[in-house]
């Protein structure tokens, strides 16, 4: 450790403290090589951090094809109440998870707090499906046999999760693909490792037998997970993260037609129609657009707002933006700091694009000078809409506001983008919320609600923002492949006659 955070060192620990290291075949292993962990709040290392090799990754592929034969056997009941153990842990362990969240991501403690608790939830939505999962009897169409299907694990399962949700990715992957029945390797977020370390440590304590699930973090993610995926013992990849690297992890799977789930970028619209109710519509924007400092997938990109009530919306919008607090997330604020200073960077220099392309600022706009990544929430507006943002996902505390002057514009526009993650609408007429809403090509809508994760949702986007479900009934099932039997029945009643 370089330079040491006094904040996670004081931190309340568990018995052996927060574990820095990977975690392969029921055992928590040092490498030589190491990486530092920063708190984006104030730019210091809180842990350095085991780096993984090939040859780590390796051993945990070993690890989870040796477990993966025995774990599927486990009875659902048994598996069950291990995830029902690791659950109550997780319960117990509540301060210290969401603490080192806050730590290593930035976001508020509300935010974490949250977070938390919404991947508790997932987890023992999972818990549940385990024993419940059914299969299909029927007679084959011309007679003389029988059709039963059943669902099997696809076998060990590589994990990819990103930082913005260093909880809920993993909870809510490992969950499906332990309940299932797969073994997995889990990989983290380089700047988010030691949430993911902690959920591991509960389930370790819980009684997971070794092998089940490996986690491990690396500076070398796209050596390891080619390495991986040229290995035909693997069987599934799920990602969570850009679409850049979903489509070279799609590439990567297809040598040996791996079994691919991907939780790719968004470019959510978030339309408000004429007959909204403004000031529900402008508290659920804030939400959506500045939660975790605007960084998550499902964010409002474009606020597209009908002409008749933008001026209305604008105002109180950027008079609510303007009332955000910004600070460490330890303290009591509402926006906490972008990961990190190439990023910050990376919305310093969007902001000026935009600016470019014809937005006015109405709040905020630049770094915040001092300590830490922080940025101004900020707010433009646009004369008319139009392809300033060009489909690009913000992922930055910075709202655009887009005036259009019917539905059809408002519906069109919010299409015309390659994403397909969340959509948002807000009209106070169900008749005209249902049709819209089919009409929008996403895999999500909000209909009056800005956000809207939840264990029993299936979770997911189309086109450039992914493949496959987490959550829901759905979100097993990309974990299971079905396995049909043809069976021949002769009857010896007849037979005899
Ligand atoms: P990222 O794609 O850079 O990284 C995500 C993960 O992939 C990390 O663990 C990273 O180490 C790993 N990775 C990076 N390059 C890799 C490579 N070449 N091979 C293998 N692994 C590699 O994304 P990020 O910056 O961490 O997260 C932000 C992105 O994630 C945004 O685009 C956001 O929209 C998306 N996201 C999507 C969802 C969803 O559910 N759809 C949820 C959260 C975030």
């Amino acid at each position: 450790m370089t330079q040491a955070n006094p904040e996670v060192l004081d931190a309340p620990q568990l018995d052996h403290g927060v574990p820095f290291n990977l975690y392969i075949d029921g055992a928590w292993r040092g490498t030589e090589a190491t990486f530092e962990v920063l708190n984006p709040a104030n730019g210091l290392s809180i842990a350095s951090v085991a780096d993984a090799s090939n040859a780590d990754a390796q051993a945990a592929l070993d690890a989870a094809v040796a477990a993966q034969t025995a774990w599927r056997g486990v009875p659902p009941r048994a598996r069950a109440t291990l995830f029902h153990k690791a659950h109550a842990l997780l319960l117990q362990r509540a301060d210290i998870i969401i603490r080192t969240m806050t730590l290593e991501s930035g976001k508020p403690l509300t935010e974490s707090r949250g977070e938390f608790n919404l991947s508790a939830e997932f987890f023992l939505w999972y818990a549940e499906q385990i024993a419940h999962l059914h299969g299909t009897f029927a007679d084959g169409s011309h007679g003389g046999y029988r059709v039963v299907a059943s669902h099997q694990p696809v076998g060990p399962c590589l994990l990819i999760t990103p930082w913005n949700f260093p909880l809920l990715m993993i909870a809510r992957k490992a969950g499906a693909a332990l309940a299932a029945g797969c073994t997995v390797i889990t990989k983290s977020a380089q700047e988010t490792p030691l949430t993911s370390a902690l959920f591991v440590q509960a389930l370790h304590d819980a009684g997971f037998p070794r092998g089940v699930i490996n986690l491990i973090h690396t500076t070398s993610a796209s050596s390891i997970s080619a390495s991986l995926m040229e290995d035909r013992r693997l069987r599934k990849v799920s990602f969570t993260g850009s679409t850049g690297v979903g489509s070279k992890l799609l590439q990567q799977a297809a040598p040996n037609v791996i079994n691919a789930s991907m939780e790719l970028g968004g470019d959510g619209p978030f339309v408000v129609l004429e007959d909204a109710d403004i000031d529900f519509a402008v508290e659920q924007a804030i939400i959506c657009k500045f939660r975790n400092a605007g960084q998550a997938c499902v964010a409002a990109n474009r606020i597209i707002v009908h002409r008749a009530v933008e001026e209305e919306f604008t105002r109180k919008f950027v008079e609510r933006a303007k009332t955000l607090r910004v600070g460490n997330g330890l303290e009591s604020v509402d926006v906490g700091p972008i990961i990190s200073a190439r990023q910050r960077q990376r919305v310093q220099h969007l902001v000026g694009t935009l600016k470019d392309a014809g937005g006015e600022v109405l709040a905020g706009g630049k770094p915040i000078e001092g300590d830490g990544f922080f940025f101004e929430p900020t707010v433009l507006r646009f004369a008319e809409a139009g392809d300033a943002l060009c489909g690009e996902e913000l992922f930055a505390p910075v709202a655009a506001i887009f005036p259009v002057d019917s539905v059809v514009e408002a519906i069109a526009f919010a299409n015309d983008t390659r994403f397909g993650l969340a959509a948002y609408l807000f009209t106070k007429d169900l008749s005209r919320a249902i049709a819209l809403s089919e009409r929008l090509d996403f895999g999500m809508v909000g209909v009056n609600r800005g956000i809207m994760a939840d264990p029993a949702a299936p979770f997911g986007g189309v086109k450039a923002s992914g493949l496959g479900r987490e959550g829901g009934h759905d979100g097993i099932y990309e974990f299971l492949e079905p396995k049909y039997l043809a069976i021949t029945v002769k009857d010896p009643v007849e037979t005899a006659a």
